[in-house]
């Protein structure tokens, strides 16, 4: 880098953070300081995770525009994440995954107000716990065919036929009566159910959404049309899905968790003299890797089984194995997931191994 454009940066960087520490208040210049990696800013700055979808009909184009705008127009408000925008051929609206800087909540939620005739009313899944690392570097809004992989074709019209969604009250009224008898689908993959799942949850043994649908069909196979099924996810998006999948395939009485367990935690959090019906963590895709429903830890350490529930990313990039490693191990192994990973980082072995996909979070139970 040219001396002229280093000193340029490094006066930027400096006046942010001075600007920062004087007045805890005060929004930097989004430019220069979001891009830079949080890692090295030392700053209490806060972000509110919060997440929404909306399954709505959008045409290629207004998909292409809306693109280039909301990428554009957040980033400059500093919010960090990852949005999937698909047109309706597919299953096709928006799904969004951000971390929004505290003050900057409520003009961020106006800000898609403005959006209204896009996605209609948005129902916001706001995360339990603030975050000063949200772990992603910047905002990156994607266009996909479709908002969730699936293998069948399904268009954003098919969705329109919704399963009954039940608020957190409600779910977790009727998941109390029922107790055990209850045919309850945890729509997630294998590893997310291992963190934390509800009390009598079916797990899917499945490693990605695709092959949960196909699963389905064999759980249902022998259920009366008109049994009671329940389903939940992380968010919502999930069921929304799987739940018209199978409303379509003439199952009439199909029940999901309207906001996924993002909104059953909030509800715990605010009536805690109710007794948590999920136990354990809610796995998330973000940098948080999860946050904590009720304090129950259901996983063990991969390495030396001690009980455990922190995630981590293996350092050694041709691996990126996702696994839980408790602290001793994490300072034995050097952040690494195995004695080849370390190795390949000493630079003594030739990386051996593929990326394998079904690796992703390695077996911790
Ligand atoms: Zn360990
Ligand atoms: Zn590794």
């Amino acid at each position: 880098m040219p001396f002229p454009a280093l000193l340029f940066m490094l006066k930027h960087f400096i006046q942010n953070v001075i600007s920062i520490s004087r007045n805890g208040k005060k929004t930097p210049q989004p430019s220069i300081y979001y891009n830079f990696p949080r890692r090295f800013l030392f700053t209490s700055q806060k972000f509110k995770p919060i997440a929404f979808y909306s399954i709505v009909a959008l045409t290629e184009t207004r998909v292409a525009t809306l693109r280039n705008v909301l990428e554009k127009e957040l980033s400059a408000l500093g919010v960090v994440g990852r949005i999937y925008i698909a047109p309706e051929q597919g299953i096709g609206g928006i799904n969004c995954q951000m971390a929004v800087p505290i003050e900057k909540l409520d003009t961020v939620k106006s800000y898609f107000d403005g959006f209204k005739n896009d996605f209609g009313q948005i129902e916001y899944n706001e995360g339990i716990e603030d975050t000063s690392s949200p772990n992603f570097s910047k905002l990156r809004v994607l266009v996909k065919n479709n908002l969730v992989s699936i293998r069948q074709h399904v268009t954003t019209q098919d969705l329109a036929v919704q399963p009954h969604h039940l608020t957190p009250e409600d779910w977790h009224s009727q998941l109390s009566q029922k107790n055990e008898d209850l045919f309850l689908l945890d729509m997630r993959n294998q590893y997310e159910y291992h963190f934390g799942h509800f009390k009598h949850a079916i797990k899917m043994d499945v490693d990605t959404f695709r092959d949960g649908i196909q699963l389905l069909d064999e759980l249902v196979a022998n259920r009366p049309k008109g049994d009671d099924i329940y389903m939940y996810c992380t968010g919502g998006i999930r069921c929304s899905v799987a739940g018209t999948y199978l409303k379509k395939k003439g199952y009439e009485n199909v029940k999901m968790l309207k906001g996924g367990i993002t909104a059953y935690g909030h509800y715990i959090k605010e009536n805690q003299e109710k007794p948590s019906l999920f136990k354990g963590k809610n796995f998330t895709f973000d940098g948080r890797r999860g946050e904590p429903i009720t304090n129950d830890v259901l996983t063990q350490c991969y390495h030396c089984g001690s009980s455990c529930d922190h995630v981590t990313n293996c350092v050694n990039n041709k691996c990126h194995l996702l696994f839980v490693q408790c602290e001793t191990c994490k300072s034995k192994m050097k952040h690494t997931c195995s004695d080849h990973c370390h190795n390949v980082l000493k630079g003594i072995e030739e990386y051996k191994l593929d990326y394998d996909y079904h690796r992703q979070v390695a077996k911790a139970w």
